[in-house]
């Protein structure tokens, strides 16, 4: 009998944009002021259920322009935890850019650092993951340059994504367009 390797099962991941996919409105919107839209609380549920990770990935430049602080951020986060507690949905983690374009970074989609971090930390399989975003320009360039299914949502930017921006990532096809994240959800649970 030869010797076999036994890999642990790698964990497969709704990865989320947060601005204008999980709630907000379709411009800036101040860590203290963000709230979930309704159906977010039962999307991120039925993520939970299905034994996927629900990971937030965030475009944060605000911080490095000096208009938001990283603890303003960090404290948004916290109450948003426990408002999703209360609705017995868990977010698995977030991952934030706080960078500026100009800073060069690899993490500001749609640059892949922040993915290919939680890949490693999370132990996600990437190929059978998904990314739920409204910005065709970060989230749906983005999910394809690290192999993961790009759903583009109509909330926030999306109606832009889909129209008069849509020049900015026509290299890619989404997968889904949905009406919001619930939808999106839905789609990948086939629901
Ligand atoms: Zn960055």
């Amino acid at each position: 009998m030869t010797a076999q390797t036994l890999e642990p099962a790698k964990s497969r991941a709704i990865f989320l944009d947060r601005d204008g996919t999980l709630g907000g409105a379709g411009g800036f919107c101040h860590p203290d002021e963000f709230e979930f839209y309704e159906f977010t609380f039962e999307a991120i549920k039925l993520v939970n259920q299905a034994g996927f990770k629900a990971v937030v990935i965030t475009n944060q430049s605000r911080i490095a322009k000096g208009q938001i602080t990283f603890p303003q951020l960090e404290n948004s986060i916290n109450r948003l935890n426990l408002n999703l507690e209360r609705h017995g949905a868990t977010l698995d983690a977030w991952f934030v850019c706080p960078h500026q374009r100009s800073d060069h970074c690899n993490c500001k989609k749609p640059q892949p650092g922040l993915f290919l971090r939680a890949a490693q930390k999370l132990e996600i399989d990437l190929q059978n993951s998904f990314m739920i975003g409204d910005h065709g320009e970060n989230d749906m360039l983005v999910a394809a340059s690290v192999s993961c299914k790009p759903i583009l949502v109509l909330t926030g930017l999306g109606r832009g994504s889909t129209g008069e921006f849509r020049h900015t990532w026509d290299s890619i096809e989404p997968a889904f367009v949905a009406e919001n994240v619930l939808e999106a959800v839905k789609w990948i649970l086939e629901i």
